[in-house]
């Protein structure tokens, strides 16, 4: 039973209201005017845990929360002196502590009871625990899904969005109501990478199974992201599903990371060429990225630019660039690779630092660039990575992610290049010359000759030893000895032509293979290899002129793969060292004979251009009517102290392959004006002088210059002078040969087509070219008498030649029948040694002189 609370209205009155109060759930308390505890229920005792006889007649601050117990006595007085209601009639949560020490959280209010003088309270707490933790629970829970980077977004059965959290705000930069009730398909994109549409994705999503997976999805600026995806289904009583809890986290970064590498590294990995796997590289990124374009530039040693990959730049674009230098003002890659930098141009148009290039630039549609330079493993700057833009812009995260992994697989590639090249140099060259090795130069010839066996064409192998080589390295050092050899691999290098090589067999050995080459081109080769290996060389601050002994070995006589031709042209260096040191060697004794006589023509051939053993004949030609000479015809003669004579069939073929038929046809130029000259002087009348020039002086863009002052020289007019020259002069079809033609027409100087029928078989050119006189090949006339067909030809040549109003001159006649047959076809002018051989000078003014013809001599 209560204590009494002072009830005036009877006992039945007063328990009416202690049950109520007693059996009411919640918790009442009441103090009396001293407030102590005089009623304490049930559902008090069950809050506090504690039972009422502990608290009731008690001061009840015991009762109230910690912070408030000091102070709660005054609270009270104050309400009750004041009349000031700060908590009577209004409910509040407190917390407070049971006996236990257990925290709980109640619903308080408060009724004021006033009775006579004394004024109590009445306190109704209602247990709220339970719902305060539930809430708390829930503001904590509602927080985390915020305040976390990753989207979380609730679709409803209808796959329609119900919830959506501020990351997916965050990341995807819609607005709450830009998306609720709408469908994920809004911002899940196609994968443009797998090329796999969005829609199924989606599907797998909403199945129903809790599901995880990577899509590509679209921020409402259009920018892509990868997303890690995992959807949680919810289902109601009946099992079905209610909601679908999709979470979603941004792994662009990784993503793109994963992608590009796999592809590129797979690249790289199948040995793919640097060129490939970059350009792969730049396609990927375009392909993620469709508003840039890549460019990836080397730097080389000497900071010029290369373009390595640039699939989506116009070709020009790419090709301006090439040999470009980095520098403080050099578009955004070169300034990057020179500052080693990054460096953004958001406007190329207004940079200075594009300022030499932006027009090349506006015209391929290019208006930002940022470009990233590319370091190699020891920190050198071997390229520029660039995004170029068609706006002016800066880059966004995606491309600042892109741009993370292109320059790293860059890097990447670029160290596995580097890597390639030194071992190719380590497997392949030789470490101190630089030149190929053993095996590669081995493998590099089989293939050549496998080339030359197709064309059926002739290929040569040169051994070259040097001499002496032992004592250079004795008496210099090893070092020296070294300096030596790279000086030598050197000059070997600077004497091949395209298609040839050389490499380094060991110590001072030396090969050298050239494609195309019989024993002829060989031995012209060999003087000029030998004049530059023996000219001298300072080494350690000593003069040094080394000589090598060479040996020769040709494809396909004198072997059928490399090495057997390596093995004798081995031999026959041992042979020439044997003979001389300095000299050189065929395999075939019948090779070595024919090169050895032709070195020594060839020597004797320099030496008579300098000496007096070159002479020339003229031999005349006549006017068939009239017999009276209308010109001479210089033909070289040579004769030789201990050779006799040689044919200028055999030599001039040398002169022009060993490089003396300038200086021969000068000599002969000289000496033909000279002799017109003087027997003009001598009152002879010689109305022409025709000179033989051989094909190769016409590609001398200077020869009717030197013609021209030959003439001047001797006071002759160009019209005294007519250039021979084969059809053979057409074949080059060069631009210096149609410019001689044309000077030397211009100069006056006449020009003759020489053994005309016998080479060229076009006759366009005689309408084309300033042409005035043919000569009839002597082979036709030689056959006149008993060939049909030579007749028929010849007098096509006149028909030809009257046609086009060109003079035209039989040569070879060698009887009266011949010359009159030709007469009868309609030629007018002859030569051949029915009228005179080819005379000496002298002798020729003699013929004149006593020529039976009396209008050659001068009246
Ligand atoms: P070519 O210019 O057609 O000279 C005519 C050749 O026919 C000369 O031969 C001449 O001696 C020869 N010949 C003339 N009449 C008769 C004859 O009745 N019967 C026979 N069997 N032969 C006759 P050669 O002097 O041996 O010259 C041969 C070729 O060498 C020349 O043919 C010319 O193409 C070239 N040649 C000669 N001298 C020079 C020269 O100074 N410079 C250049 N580049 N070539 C020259
Ligand atoms: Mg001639
Ligand atoms: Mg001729």
């Amino acid at each position: 039973m209560n204590a009494k609370v002072g009830l005036t209205s009877g006992d039945e009155a007063e328990d009416f209201f202690v049950q109520t109060l007693e059996q009411a759930i919640d918790a009442v308390v009441i103090i009396d005017d001293q407030n102590r505890v005089v009623f304490f229920n049930t559902a008090a005792e069950r809050f506090w845990g504690c039972p009422r006889l502990e608290v009731l007649g008690s001061n009840v601050s015991t009762l109230v929360p910690y912070p408030l117990r000091t102070h709660h006595d005054d609270y009270v007085r104050a309400n009750r002196e004041t009349g000031i209601n700060k908590i009577v009639g209004v409910s509040r949560d407190i917390q407070i502590v049971r006996k236990d020490g257990e925290e709980r959280w109640g619903t308080m209010s408060i009724s004021k009871i006033a009775l006579g003088e004394r004024i109590l309270y009445a306190a109704f707490l209602k247990d709220v625990t339970q719902l305060r933790l539930k809430d708390i629970e829930h503001r904590l829970l509602s927080m985390s899904v915020n305040v976390t980077s990753s989207a979380t977004c609730i679709v409803d059965a209808h796959a329609r969005l119900i919830y959506v959290n501020d990351g997916l705000i965050r990341l995807l930069g819609y607005s709450r109501e830009d998306v609720i009730g709408q469908s994920p398909l809004t911002f899940f994109v196609s994968d443009i990478h797998a090329q796999a549409p969005a829609e199924p994705r989606l599907e797998k999503i909403l199945c129903g199974q809790p599901h995880e997976d990577s899509a590509l999805i679209s921020k409402r600026n259009g920018q892509r992201l990868w997303v890690h995806v995992s959807s949680t289904p919810v289902f109601d009583a009946q099992g079905q599903i209610d909601n679908i809890v999709i979470v979603l986290t941004d792994i662009t970064q990784s993503k793109l990371h994963e992608v590009l590498q796999e592809k590129v590294i797979s690249a790289l990995l199948k040995e793919e060429s640097l060129e490939s796997v970059l350009t792969l590289m730049c396609q990927e990124i375009e392909r993620i990225a469709p508003e840039v374009i890549v460019s990836i530039l080397g730097v080389d040693m000497e900071g010029v630019l290369h373009p390595l990959a640039s699939p989506g730049l116009p070709s020009h674009y790419s090709r301006a660039i090439e040999g470009l230098s980095i520098g403080p003002v050099a578009g955004s890659c070169g300034t990057a690779a020179y500052r080693g930098e990054p460096v953004l141009v958001t406007d190329i148009n207004n940079d200075p630092l594009w300022a030499d290039y932006k027009a090349l630039a506006k015209e391929s549609g290019l208006r930002a660039c940022w470009s990233i330079p590319v370091r190699n493993g020891s920190g050198r700057i071997v390229a520029t990575f660039a995004l170029y833009f068609r706006e002016c812009r800066g880059p966004d995260p995606l491309h600042t992610h892109l741009v993370a992994a292109g320059t790293h697989l860059c890097m990447l590639a670029l160290e596995r290049e580097e890597a390639r090249q030194s071992i190719r140099r380590m497997a392949f060259y030789d470490a101190l010359t630089g030149l190929p090795n053993r095996n590669f130069l081995m493998s590099q010839a089989q293939r050549c000759i496998l080339e030359m066996a197709r064309e059926n064409a002739e290929l040569a192998v040169l051994f070259v030893d040097l001499d002496r080589f032992k004592q250079v390295n004795d008496a210099l050092g090893h070092a020296s000895g070294d300096e030596l050899l790279r000086v030598m691999a050197q000059r070997l290098r600077s004497v091949l032509r395209e298609s040839d090589f050389v490499g380094r067999l060991s110590g001072d050995e030396f090969v050298l293979v050239l494609p195309r080459m019989n024993a002829t081109h060989v031995t012209v080769f060999l003087e000029r290899l030998r004049s530059i290996l023996s000219s001298p060389t300072t080494i350690a601050g000593t003069s040094v002129v080394v000589s090598a002994s060479i040996g020769i070995s040709l494809f396909p006589g004198d072997g059928q793969d490399m090495e057997s031709l390596l093995h004798r042209a081995d031999i026959a260096m041992y042979q020439a060292k044997r003979t001389e040191r300095g000299s050189f060697s065929f395999f075939l004794e019948e090779m070595n004979r024919i090169a050895q006589g032709r070195l020594m023509l060839e020597t004797a051939l320099r030496e008579a251009l300098t000496g007096n053993d070159l002479k020339l004949h003229y031999q005349p030609q006549i006017h068939l009517a009239s017999g009276r000479l209308v010109g001479v015809e210089a033909l070289a003669r040579w004769s030789h102290a201990t050779l006799g004579t040689i044919s200028p069939l055999q030599f001039i073929p040398l002169a022009e392959e060993c490089g003396l038929i300038n200086d021969l046809s000068q000599w002969v130029l000289r000496e033909a004006c000279e002799q017109l000259a003087e027997w003009r002087r001598q009152g002879l009348r010689v109305p022409s002088m025709s000179i033989n020039l051989s094909p190769i002086n016409f590609h001398n863009l200077n020869q009717a210059g030197l013609i021209d002052q030959q003439l001047q020289r001797c006071a002759l007019q160009p019209a005294d002078l007519c250039v021979e020259v084969t059809e053979g002069v057409l074949l080059s079809n060069s631009l210096a040969t149609e410019k001689t033609i044309r000077d030397l027409h211009v100069l006056g100087v006449r020009l003759a087509i020489d053994d005309f029928g016998t080479g060229y078989s076009s006759l366009g050119y005689l309408r084309r070219l300033p042409i005035s006189e043919l000569k009839l090949d002597k082979s036709f006339v030689d056959d006149l008498k008993h060939d049909n067909s030579c007749r028929a030809l010849s007098e096509s040549v006149i028909g030809i030649g009257k046609g086009l109003s060109l003079q035209v001159v039989a040569e070879g006649i060698e009887s009266a029948h011949q010359r009159d047959i030709l007469k009868a076809q309609g030629y007018e002018i002859g030569q051949g040694n029915f009228f005179s051989a080819p005379l000496p000078g002298e002798a020729l003014a003699q013929w004149i002189k006593l020529a039976p013809f009396k209008n050659l001599q001068v009246e």
